[in-house]
């Protein structure tokens, strides 16, 4: 929803209830990341007119503090950085587990996907950003796909292959068959939806 037209939200609303499968939202602080996006009234807003589930991911230090108040806004996925929470990480996956939603942790590219490996277990999905986290309508960095099959296989050697992994940045129609193929099943369309001349075209040829 970072790509959507603030002016027009529900028309954006009523297009992702209609044609998407899932609202993504970004939460940026200006201190994780340079930038600063949307808060709570702007979700709420959303979570008015949402018939899809709610995907917040947070890119912000101290997730602890507001995933309690992204859970009563009407989240169903709360995703946080492994880089902003650390040690902290399994503790905040059980937290967000315990508001009954589901708790996705998150790396950017510059991350060892193996430094993750350890909170599989207990995720009930990754997220792989496929840009560095912070701004919409970046470039997708191609070794992504690498890193998503190397998450797959270590799903698939843990005995958890059904656990969820989700792309966010730069994804379109052109890659969406490319990080499919390495195991990517919740694709985050931005720019490549909401720029394009015709939204429900670009989410079909996605789906296709
Ligand atoms: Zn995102």
């Amino acid at each position: 929803m970072l790509s959507a037209d603030f002016l027009h939200l529900e028309k954006d609303v009523e297009m992702v209830n209609t044609y998407a499968d899932i609202f993504h939202l970004d939460i940026m602080d200006g201190t994780f990341v340079p930038n600063i996006s949307y808060g709570f009234p702007v979700v709420e807003a959303i979570a008015r007119k949402a018939v899809k589930p709610l995907d917040v991911h947070l890119m912000i230090v101290h997730p602890e503090k507001y995933v309690e108040r992204f859970a009563k806004a009407g989240a169903s996925y709360i995703s946080f950085h492994y880089e902003a929470a650390g040690e902290s990480s399994a503790a905040i996956l059980e937290q967000i587990q315990s508001l009954g939603v589901k708790a996705g942790i998150v790396i950017n590219p510059d991350c060892p996907v193996e430094k993750i490996f350890p909170l599989l277990p207990k995720v009930d999905f990754v997220l792989i950003m496929s840009v560095f986290a912070g701004f919409g309508g970046q470039k997708f960095i191609p070794e992504s796909v690498d890193r998503v099959r190397a998450v797959k296989a270590e799903l698939v050697r843990i005995g958890r292959p059904e656990v969820p992994i989700e792309i966010d940045g730069g994804i379109g129609p052109g890659n969406a068959a490319q990080v499919i193929a390495a195991g990517a099943t919740m694709l985050v369309a931005g720019s490549s939806v909401f720029k394009a001349e015709d939204p429900v075209k670009a989410i079909a040829a996605m789906r296709g």
